[in-house]
Parts: C-alpha cells; structure tokens; sequence
C-alpha cells in the first residue's frame, strides 16, 4: 500500500467549511466567527486549529478560518483573503501591524504597560498580548490561537524586543474551545519577584502570575487618569478597586480622601502596596475595606457619609446577553446608592464591562437609578476602554467597556 494523502503526518489538503445559503453575508461584511448554525458541511478533514478554507453554498472562495469543532463558533477568520497562507509569516505580518498601529495616537506612545494584539478587533482572534515594561503576557483563548502559539510568540519578540513572554491562557472561555488552561513563561527568563511598571506617574505592581486577566486591567488607564484630574480636593469612594488604580491616580491628582473597597483580600493586599511603592502619595488619606461593595454601600449610606467623586468599576456581571436581566438589577442596585451616597454636585464614574449589556440599556439602567434615588443628574462625558482596546467595524461585540460621567445638580 501507497501511503496515501489521508495518511495523518502527511500534509493533507486544506479542509474545505461550506456554508448554508446566505450565511456568507457576515463573512463578507468582515465579521471573523461562523457559528455551528452556518456550516453546512466541512469538506475533508481538520484537527482542532487547523486552516479550513470558508467557502459560499455556491463555492465561492470567501475567507481562510482557524477550525474549532468543540466551540458553538465554529471557526474564526484568520483572513479574509481566501489565498493568503496561514503560517509563521502570516502571524509576523499580523503581530507587526498590532505593533505598529500602536503609535497612531499620542496617549499610546510610550506607556510602558499596553494592550498590544486585542483579539478579533485586531485581526487575531484569540489573541491577547498585555505588555508590561519588557515582558509580554499572553492569552491564548481560541483553537487557532493555540495551534500558533510558538508563531505568535517569535512574531511578539521580534515585534517588541521584549525580553519575556509570559503565557496567561487560563480564563474559563477555553473550556469552551475545548482547551486546558495553560501558563508559565514561554520566552525568556523566570519570573523574579511581581513586575512594576509606571501609569501616569504612578509606579504599579503586576501579578502576571495571579492577577485578574493578564494581571491589570489596562483598559481603564485612561479612565484611571481622568479619574485623577478630576479628584482635587474631594472626598473619593472607589468601589471595586482591585490593586487600587484609580485610587491611587485619585491620590496622585489631590483627593482629600479616598475610601477604596473591593472583596479581594489579595487585591487589597496588592493595592497597600501599590501604594508603598509610590512614597510621594499620602497614604494617611488612604483608607481600604475589604468587604462586599453592595452591603458596603448601604452601611455608608446608614452611617451618613457622602462622597465628591464616586467610582463604580464591577466585575462583568453578564458574560452575555442572556444574562442581562439580572446584571441589570445589580447594576441598578449599585448605581443607586452611589447617587444617595453623592454630596451635591458630585460627580460618579459608573462602568459595565459586561458584553450582555450595551451602551444604550447601561444609560438606561442607570437614568433607572438615578430616577430612583430622586436625583437630578446628567452626563458630562461618556466613557470607554483606552484605544489600544480597539473594536473592530465589523465585529461590534469587541466594545464590552462602557462608562458615564455623571454629575449630580
Ligand atoms: N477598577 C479596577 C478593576 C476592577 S476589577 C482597576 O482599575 O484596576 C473588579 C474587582 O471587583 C475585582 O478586584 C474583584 O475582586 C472585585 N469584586 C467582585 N465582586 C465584588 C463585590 N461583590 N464586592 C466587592 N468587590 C468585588
């Protein structure tokens, strides 16, 4: 017996994913998933990650997609250039052009900690790369991704000159692809000790390791800042704090006080020293609460304090949009009592990440809230992630963070 094309080590022919009449029309309008629902048949045979080419019913030649046969998205486009090979030039293509889109805007240039490939927005579905000073930390949550991690980390060196590579694939949306979680370095020395890194003035501490997503949340820098300029001399309650971004910009800008809460023992623990690190601050202004920011809230408000400036960044209370109903309650509930807690005049940053709630229901829930709490209030500013979180044209589910700056009469 020849061995044959079907033999597994041997190079096969590309897989061919045909989908069911009119679902080509997302994927010419650009949008990188093709749900289960829309693939009518896969043509041949592919591994988990591998190169399926995405053809019309009519066999019209659409697009170039990473298979993935455990995940309800079924494929995610690498390229809408049905000829273009995907290989190691491809993701040092890729990762360049994340790089280098980098520089369009001055807030971007030289921040030493900064999102540098944000997923589909970015032309690379799955792919998180976080910079942190000279290391890069990775998160890696589709098929495909994982299939190219060692291409997408030589393109990230050469891209960067960043002297490490930390792999953080371990959020839940693997299980979905049908991925393990994996971290540890994948480039460059161990890790020596947390990483420090400087936003804004401020000298802060990264737990790539432990902490949340690739260990900070860089899509509120800019929100951290604003945060800052606008503290001067007001009394600041910071719910949801983490390691204390917000706090501390709130400090650096001239709070008179800042009250910072969040139920993470460990993220108190970390913004204390956050803190420690920046000797310049008054730590005698700084107070932290371990505790549950929605009992919290109402015992401040039983004990009659009131605040200037209040922040409310929660965590995403709905993954999706079935979700919605009941993060909207919770959303609600908080916004509410920041707006009883509010001295007049005061101003609230209030924030869903949720990718269940968008833009329009959020400023309803909180117009609810403020309705509720009999408060007369209006927008000054909406709010978003930082620009090295772009969303793409085509894939509107990237715009997951939104906020309001809310002043009250
Ligand atoms: N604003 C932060 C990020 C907030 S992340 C920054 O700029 O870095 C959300 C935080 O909410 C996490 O630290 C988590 O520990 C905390 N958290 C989640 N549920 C909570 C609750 N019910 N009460 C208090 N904190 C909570």
């Amino acid at each position: 017996m020849v061995r044959g094309a079907d033999f597994p080590f041997h190079p096969v022919r590309m897989a061919k994913l045909i989908l069911h009449p009119g679902k080509e029309r997302s994927v010419m309008r650009r949008h990188p998933w093709l749900f289960e629902g829309a693939v009518a048949k896969l043509d041949g045979r592919a591994r988990s990650g591998d190169t399926v080419e995405v053809l019309a019913h009519d066999g019209r030649s659409l697009a170039r997609a990473a298979w993935s046969p455990k995940s309800q998205i079924r494929a995610r486009v690498w390229s809408f250039d049905a000829t273009e090979t995907i290989d190691d030039a491809f993701f040092k293509r890729r990762v360049a052009a994340c790089v280098a889109r980098r520089t369009a805007l001055p807030e971007l240039s030289g921040q030493a900690g900064l999102r540098l490939i944000h997923g589909e927005s970015d032309g690379l579905p799955g792919v998180i790369a976080d910079r942190y000073g000279d290391t890069v930390v990775l998160a890696l949550t589709s098929a495909g991704a994982e299939k190219w991690r060692s291409a997408v980390v030589a393109a990230l060196v050469k891209a960067t000159g960043c002297a490490r590579v930390y792999e953080r694939s371990d959020s839940d949306v693997r299980g979905l692809e049908g991925l393990a979680p994996a971290t540890g370095v994948l480039h460059g020395p161990a890790l020596d000790g947390a990483l420090v890194f400087e936003e804004y003035g401020l000298r802060l501490e990264v737990d790539v390791e432990a902490g949340h997503k690739t260990g900070f949340y860089l899509d509120q820098r800019e929100n951290r800042r604003l945060c800052g300029e606008l503290a001067g001399g007001r009394s600041v309650l910071n719910c949801f704090c983490y390691t204390g971004g917000f706090s501390l910009q709130a400090l650096a800008g001239g709070a008179s006080d800042v009250l910072s809460i969040d139920s993470s023992g460990p993220a108190i623990a970390g913004a204390q020293r956050n803190l420690a690190l920046n000797t310049r601050l008054d730590a005698k202004r700084a107070d932290w609460l371990e505790a549950d920011v929605f009992s919290a809230l109402r015992e401040l408000r039983a004990a009659g304090r009131r605040f200037d400036l209040i922040v409310l960044d929660p965590p995403k209370f709905a993954p999706s949009a079935a979700h919605a109903d009941r993060a909207a309650r919770a959303y609600k509930d908080i916004n509410l009592l920041g707006f009883r807690l509010l001295n007049p005049g005061g101003l609230l940053m209030t924030y869903s990440c949720s990718g269940g709630v968008g833009l329009e229901l959020f400023q309803k829930i909180v117009a609810g809230a403020a309705s509720d709490a009999g408060a007369d209030a209006r927008i000054l500013k909406r709010l978003s992630a930082s620009a090295d979180h772009p969303v793409g044209l085509a894939f509107p589910e990237g715009e997951y963070l939104k906020g309001l700056l809310c002043q009250l009469a």
